[in-house]
């Protein structure tokens, strides 16, 4: 142990391990949210919360982009991310924080949300994907049932990385909305860093609304408040955006034949995106989406790309200047695939 432990010597760590951008939270930030969500139930003597974040690159989006490659995006943007990457980033911190006396739980990013409803910790939307909702129980008075699940956009905010756009997507002024979470818990009594007060990342543009093919309310919101602040966020469909970033949709799944899910009784008004699937249709969508992606990977197939909620805010937040990893050319280049004419000509390489 040759210095001692300090926020700035985390974060020197946390960068030089793979990080890209790191932060931390107060734990007293949670004062107020609902038990479910509460990491002081995980570690109760935890003293902070350190965000790290992992830039998802613009070239993992451009296979989705140009329609032409789509099993990178999930495999690289986010197996990669979640499953490899970020672990040994946090097994790193965690290691070096233990060598100097402290404790580090580490909070990965497992592509889900939990047993609970997005934010009001009730048993909710995404139940029905974990078995094991059915049978947990809370193991102490007053406590609340495992798994206690760390909301990640929730906790960025709370570590000062940035602000949560009206997508629900987390916009940092780096990367705008192209970034995956990971945490930790620390007894640590490190100095935390301030809630986002920077220029404001979403002007409420409208675009990922429009470009969404459904899942965004441009109407209906719903808002939170963390830390005394209130975060209005477009009202999300989880359940149509699970079916469509998942390649439920023609228009965004190249690889789908017409008869894909004859044997559902809507299936083609699904297909077409004539109707909205229940919650039990997506269900069983999802089991035989396997069928017609390339490369399944054990991850979802994410055919979407965040089309609305990452590329046109991207697209937008580059084109204000708002974000300061910067590139020599603008990221859409052409008119995208799936506002061509049936009859549109040939398209020759630049
Ligand atoms: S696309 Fe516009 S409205 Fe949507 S999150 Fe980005 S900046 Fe906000
Ligand atoms: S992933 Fe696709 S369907 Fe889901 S919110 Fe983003 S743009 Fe909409």
């Amino acid at each position: 142990m040759s210095e001692t432990l300090t926020a700035a010597v985390v974060k020197r760590i946390a960068r030089e391990s793979g990080a890209d951008l790191v932060g931390i939270g107060a734990m007293e930030r949670y004062e107020g949210a609902p038990k479910a969500f509460d990491p002081r139930y995980i570690f109760p003597e935890a003293k902070a919360i350190i965000g790290l974040a992992f830039r998802i690159p613009r070239g993992y989006l451009r296979g989705n982009e140009e329609g032409t490659l789509f099993y990178q995006y999930p495999a690289m943007g986010y197996a990669n991310i979640n499953e490899v990457y970020a672990p040994a980033v946090i097994r790193e911190i965690v290691c070096f924080i233990e060598d100097h006396g402290y404790e580090g739980v580490p909070i990965r990013n497992f592509g889900g949300t939990g047993p609970h409803s997005d934010f009001d910790g009730t048993p909710g939307a995404d139940a029905e994907f974990s078995r094991s909702v059915r049978f947990t129980r809370p193991v102490r008075p007053g406590w609340p049932a495992p798994d206690v699940y760390v909301h990640f956009r929730i906790a960025a905010f709370v570590c000062g990385l940035g602000e949560i756009g009206f997508s629900n997507l987390f916009l940092t002024p780096q990367f705008g909305p192209r970034q995956r979470f990971a945490f930790l818990l620390t007894d640590a009594p490190l100095e935390p860093d301030p809630l986002y007060d920077g220029p404001a990342l979403c002007d409420r543009c409208g675009c990922c609304v429009a470009e969404c093919p459904g899942a965004l309310s441009g109407t209906e919101t719903v808002s939170v408040t963390v830390a005394g602040r209130t975060i209005e966020m477009s009202k999300l469909d989880p359940w149509y955006c699970a079916f469509a970033y998942a390649s439920g949709l023609s228009e965004l799944n190249p690889f789908l034949p017409p008869e894909a899910w004859d044997e559902l009784p809507d299936g083609r008004r699904i297909l077409s995106g004539e109707k909205k699937p229940t919650k039990q249709e997506t269900m069983k969508i999802w089991g035989l989406l396997g069928k017609y992606f390339p490369k399944p990977n054990g991850y979802n197939p994410a055919m979407c790309g965040g089309r609305g909620c990452i590329r046109a805010c991207m697209i937008h937040l580059e084109s204000q200047g708002k974000l300061s990893n910067r590139f020599e050319s603008p990221f859409r280049k052409r008119r995208p695939w799936w506002r061509l004419p049936a009859a549109a000509p040939p398209d020759p390489l630049p």
